[in-house]
């Protein structure tokens, strides 16, 4: 990103989930579409939760919102919704955990509000205190250049519920449509059933 290369040159040795800065940009930009803050953000949280596990920890994810903080976790790591190793919780909670696959016991990060009240701009950006259209993207974009993890925290966590690959169902042909669909639907597809997301 063209307007952050005053920030590049005055944190030329940083290092973000190994790669430098301008990688790192870049990494998220082709991948989301554009430098999200959130993403940026992100990315130091997933930098520190490997830093804490270890690299040499096969890790799964849990994230805690729907928004931008999923794709910090498949630019980052190995762990995608596709492959099952990532799981994504619809709570808008700026949060996720990387945890050890067979052992469960990892670290959990999450932007600390009370944290960012020293850095107004990220605090005004997270809780929507000021209308998208006067916010500057580049500022905030330093801002979280420049605060990194001293707006985060984290702690070590068991992870007790929602780990693991979610299971196939049965696979059966539905009688209506003729699609493969799973069982676990019942007798016909949900989109037979009138329960779908499109008409024709
Ligand atoms: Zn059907």
């Amino acid at each position: 990103m063209q307007q952050l290369k005053k920030i590049d040159k005055v944190l030329p040795e940083i290092m973000i989930c190994g790669r430098s800065l301008d990688i790192f940009l870049d990494d998220i930009e082709r991948f989301h579409g554009f430098t999200s803050p959130g993403l940026v953000l992100g990315g130091f949280m997933v930098d520190w939760a490997q830093e804490l596990i270890g690299l040499d920890v096969e890790a799964d994810a849990v994230v805690e919102t729907c928004h931008c903080l999923p794709d910090a976790v498949q630019i980052f790591t190995p762990c995608t919704i596709g492959n099952g190793w990532l799981k994504v919780l619809d709570w808008d909670k700026f949060a996720l955990t990387l945890y050890d696959k067979r052992k469960l016991n990892g670290y959990r990060i999450w932007l600390d509000l009370k944290k960012t009240l020293l850095f107004p701009k990220i605090y005004n950006w997270y809780m929507r205190r000021v209308p998208k259209k006067n916010l500057s993207l580049e500022a905030l974009l330093e801002e979280i250049l420049s605060a990194r993890r001293s707006v985060l925290s984290c702690r070590a966590v068991q992870v007790t519920r929602m780990y693991g690959r979610k299971k196939k169902g049965n696979i059966e042909v539905c009688s209506t449509c003729g699609e493969a669909y799973s069982t676990s639907q019942g007798d016909q597809c949900i989109t037979c059933q009138g329960e779908g997301y499109y008409s024709i």
